[in-house]
Order: C-alpha cells, then structure tokens, then sequence
C-alpha cells in the first residue's frame, strides 16, 4: 500500500505490520485537529511526502528514541550530524544539517525569520499557512518535502549508507517542488518568482 504513494520501505522503516495498519488506517480517517488537517491536506506535495508529514505531525515516525523503548540501540547518534541523541525534534529541526535545509528554504520562500524547533514551526504554520495564498501553499508544500527529504536522508545514511549535503537535498527539493506546482495553474506567476537556488 506504500507503493501506491511512492514510499519505499526504508521511508517507513522499523515498523511493524500492525502499526503500519494502523497508521495507515489513522492517515486515511479523520483527523482530529483541524488546523493539522489543512497543513496535511491542503498540500499539494507529493503523497509520499504529505504521508511522511503526517507520521511526523503525529510524532510516529520510528526515530531511535521512539525504537528505543522496546528495544537495545547500541548507537543513539543522529546519523546526520553525529552529535546528538536522535529523537524527532532534533532530527527534523534541531540538527545543524536540518538548519541549514530548513534556513535556505525558508530564504528562497523570501520568509524572513530564523529556523524554530518542530513544535514551534507547527505553530507558525497552523497560524500563517493554512490559507490559500501561493506563498501559503508553497509553504505547506515545502514543509512537507523538507520533512520527507531530512527522514529519506536519515533511512539513506542508515541503511544504503549514502549522504547528500543539506545543499543538495535543498536544490532537488525546489525542483520538485517547481514540477508538483505545475499541476497548479494558480501558483504560475508565484513558482516564476521562485526560479533560483537559495
Ligand atoms: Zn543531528
């Protein structure tokens, strides 16, 4: 069913069979906070990325910490920099490679303020982003990708033992974003101003 929306294994990996279910089932139903909703649906990110957006905003996605509690992790090291202890807020906002992912991207958007932690940024975007302005949506898109792209960079680092700089993942992130916001005749004049690399 991860196929369907263009998830590899590594994407979701370390679950088990029922808790993909579940979740699964979870992402399909309603949600209960509205606002999540409109961050999470109203995207026209690619699916994988709104799913992988999901499990983050709910915090399921099988971070060390999280696998941790049911089983021995000999090595607790965000792979991404080495420094820290991996738990969701550091691996997707408080990293210094997510900094600079999150700082760059937030520039080419032209959004003027420093990168926050996840719950903070949450906040910032159920106040700011839920609405239908272009540069609403391309944030919502672009939170979706960026979240997508630093737990793809964490599944590579870890299991095909393969790395992009954060300026890389940055570059392929804004071309994909360019080629979703295709599909969205109203974001034309918008993405025009957005055709250059932070
Ligand atoms: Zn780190």
């Amino acid at each position: 069913m991860f196929k369907k929306i263009g998830l590899h294994e590594t994407d979701v990996a370390a679950m088990t069979k029922y808790s993909i279910k579940d979740i699964y089932g979870a992402y399909r139903g309603e949600f209960q906070k509205v606002p999540l909703r409109r961050i999470v649906w109203n995207n026209n990110g690619q699916p994988k990325w709104t799913f992988i957006l999901f499990l983050a905003l709910h915090r399921k996605l099988q971070t060390k910490e999280r696998i941790a509690c049911w089983a021995n992790l000999d090595n607790m090291d965000c792979v991404l920099c080495k420094q820290e202890n991996e738990d969701i807020d550091h691996l997707l906002f408080e990293c210094m490679y997510d900094k600079q992912v999150w700082s760059n991207l937030l520039a080419w958007q032209n959004i003027r303020r420093e990168v926050w932690n996840w719950k903070h940024e949450v906040q910032w975007a159920i106040e700011n982003a839920t609405g239908k302005t272009a540069q609403q949506e391309v944030y919502r898109m672009t939170l979706a990708g960026g979240v997508y792209h630093l737990w793809k960079e964490r599944n590579a680092r870890i299991f095909k033992e393969s790395s992009r700089s954060a300026d890389q993942v940055v570059k392929q992130l804004i071309r994909e974003i360019h080629v979703r916001a295709r599909r969205v005749s109203r974001l034309d004049r918008y993405m025009k101003d957005l055709n250059f690399y932070p």
